[in-house]
């Protein structure tokens, strides 16, 4: 199948109008490139679950608080547009800055509740800047549906709620984290750190899991088993941002827990802040299923 990687807006508009006339569903993948197995899963469900999947990848420079940060983010785009034409994927929207942002933005998407706890205090504008980015995409691409990770927890979190409280008729799907065989989430990031980062990285994932598992044996003491966490990282040396039970649809810290949550965490090794989270179904591990996705209409 013929794919095409696409800087235009108008051109991208063009070339979806058609697949649009022809009744076609088409699928988002919105990501910042430097694409990995866990980006490749989100886009392998938008190729078996539309009829017309888009990968876009832009590094946003309004949702990185940090400019080191956005000038070192890895940028791939050659490899990446090639593994996008590998897994079925019709067009790779890969605008420019200018292309985006063809005048200083003034308007900007600003999510409230959600975003008030976990990265939000840690990253001033970051949601503001990715709810933005997405908003824009919506318009631009104007999919039936749109895949984020699971990985990224509260920015799925505050999508949801942009859809929900803008009427965007965008059926948005979260989809499971892909990890390495040591438990690590897969991130654009990972390839940033050094051989000792690396080998500490496991850490985080461990920690939260061992979260998971005290929650699920009886454990509903929230303060105590953050504690617990954060001592056991802080142990090896590692820099805790935040660790936290929080509600699956608020992300708002829970005190007891009693039903389903997600144990979220920020950790730093030296220049590289990483981030993780794992589903917990609740005192006695009951096989509840994450929230259902509301449709933004
Ligand atoms: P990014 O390029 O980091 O902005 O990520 C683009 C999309 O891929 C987001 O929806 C992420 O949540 C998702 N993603 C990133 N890493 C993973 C992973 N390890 N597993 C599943 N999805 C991921």
């Amino acid at each position: 199948m013929s794919w095409q990687v696409i800087g235009s807006i108008a051109e991208l508009r063009a070339a979806l109008a058609g697949a649009r006339r022809a009744g076609r569903t088409i699928g988002l993948a919105p990501t910042m490139g430097a694409l990995h197995a866990g980006h490749a899963r989100l886009i392998e469900q938008a190729v078996e679950e539309t009829d017309y999947a888009v990968v876009s990848i832009f590094v946003n420079p309004i949702q990185f608080n940090d400019p080191r940060d956005y000038d070192q983010y890895p940028r791939t785009l050659a490899e990446d547009a090639e593994l996008c034409g590998r897994l079925g994927v019709r067009i790779v929207f890969a605008p420019s800055g200018e292309e985006m942002y063809a005048q200083p933005q003034q308007s900007f998407v600003e999510v409230q509740g959600v975003t008030q706890f976990l990265c939000g205090p840690f990253r001033p504008g970051h949601f503001r800047g990715v709810a933005t980015v997405v908003l824009k995409l919506f318009q631009i691409v104007q999919p039936d549906v749109a895949y984020f990770g699971e990985k990224d927890a509260q920015q799925l979190a505050v999508i949801r709620r942009m859809v929900r409280d803008l009427n965007v008729p965008v059926r948005i799907v979260g989809v499971e984290t892909v990890r390495e065989a040591d438990g690590v989430a897969l991130s654009s990031r990972n390839r940033l750190l050094n051989g000792e980062e690396r080998r500490q990285a496991p850490a985080l994932y461990q920690a939260l899991e061992r979260v998971r598992e005290r929650i699920e044996a009886g454990a509903s003491d929230a303060a105590a088993l953050r504690q617990e966490a954060v001592a056991a990282l802080e142990e090896r040396r590692i820099r805790v941002e935040y660790l936290e039970i929080v509600d699956l649809e608020s992300m708002h810290p829970v005190e007891r827990i009693d039903g389903p949550v997600r144990v979220a965490a920020a950790i730093w090794l030296g220049a590289v802040r990483l981030i993780d989270n794992v589903f917990c179904a609740g005192p006695g591990g009951a096989p509840t299923p994450p929230v259902a996705e509301p449709e933004g209409r």
